[in-house]
């Protein structure tokens, strides 16, 4: 049986990703910073497949590091799903955001990618064929810079360059490292008038997780097609 994390996975795309991925035969993992969050989307899971959860913060290097630990007894990792993120611009722009606004923005949606990554290595170099599938969007796409979502855009634009210099590093182990806009959806993030359902939302990360051709590395894709970064 394939293992999954889908960190966020408690709600909102995450959680979608990993109802369709559990009902795919994946053995997956919910990764949610509230234990209580977790368990409740655990709860909410059990009719779809096998899902556990994974307390991660992905802010929080202890609890990277404690997830990765707890995580041990269950060997390999075949596909990691970065997704957990925050928008907090409402109001803000580029100049007025401020610094610590900025950092907050970054440890979560970029630096937290990263760090996850790095500390589930161990088990996706012991899959065969492992991918990476980072959660980032259009306004980090070069032409989608908006002056008015700033650690947002930014945020996103960085994990592009994570994603593309993992894709790098880790083309010797054979592990596909890519990076996913799912459009604009309806979550608590997206809002209510929102296009796009969660079903549509979670499409291209889970045929990125699944079907996808496992030699495309470095690439940023939106409705399963390739985009410009
Ligand atoms: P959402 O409904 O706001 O859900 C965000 C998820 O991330 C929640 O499960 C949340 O957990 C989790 N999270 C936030 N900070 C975390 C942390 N430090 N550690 C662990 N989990 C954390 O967002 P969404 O719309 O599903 O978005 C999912 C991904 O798609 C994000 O990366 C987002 O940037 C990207 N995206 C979304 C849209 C859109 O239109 N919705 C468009 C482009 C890209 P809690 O419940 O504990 O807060």
């Amino acid at each position: 049986m394939k293992r999954v994390i889908v960190t966020g996975g408690n709600r909102g795309i995450g959680f979608e990703v990993a109802r369709q991925l559990a009902g795919r035969g994946f053995h997956v993992f919910i990764g949610a910073r509230s234990e209580q969050h977790g368990q409740r989307a655990v709860e909410q899971l059990k009719q779809a497949g096998k899902v556990s959860l994974l307390v991660l913060d992905v802010a929080d290097s202890k609890s990277i590091a404690r997830a990765a630990e707890n995580f041990a007894s269950n060997g390999s990792l075949d596909v990691l799903i970065n997704n957990a993120g925050v928008y907090q611009d409402e109001g803000r722009s580029i100049l007025t955001v401020s610094r610590e606004q900025m950092v907050e923005t970054l440890q979560t949606n970029t630096l937290g990618p990263l760090a996850v990554t790095q500390a589930f290595l161990p088990y996706l170099k012991k899959s065969q064929g492992a991918r990476v599938i980072n959660f980032s969007s259009g306004y980090g796409q070069l032409e989608g810079l908006s002056a008015n979502v700033p650690s947002y855009c930014l945020s996103k634009l960085a994990l592009n360059g994570i994603t593309l210099m993992l894709a790098e590093a880790l083309k010797a182990d054979g592990i596909a490292v890519n990076s996913l806009c799912p459009g604009w959806v309806r979550t608590d993030m997206g809002g209510a008038s929102a296009p796009r359902s969660v079903e549509e939302g979670a499409d291209t990360a889970v045929w990125l997780a699944t079907e996808a051709d496992q030699q495309l590395t470095g690439k940023f894709f939106r409705d399963r097609k390739e985009i410009p970064w």
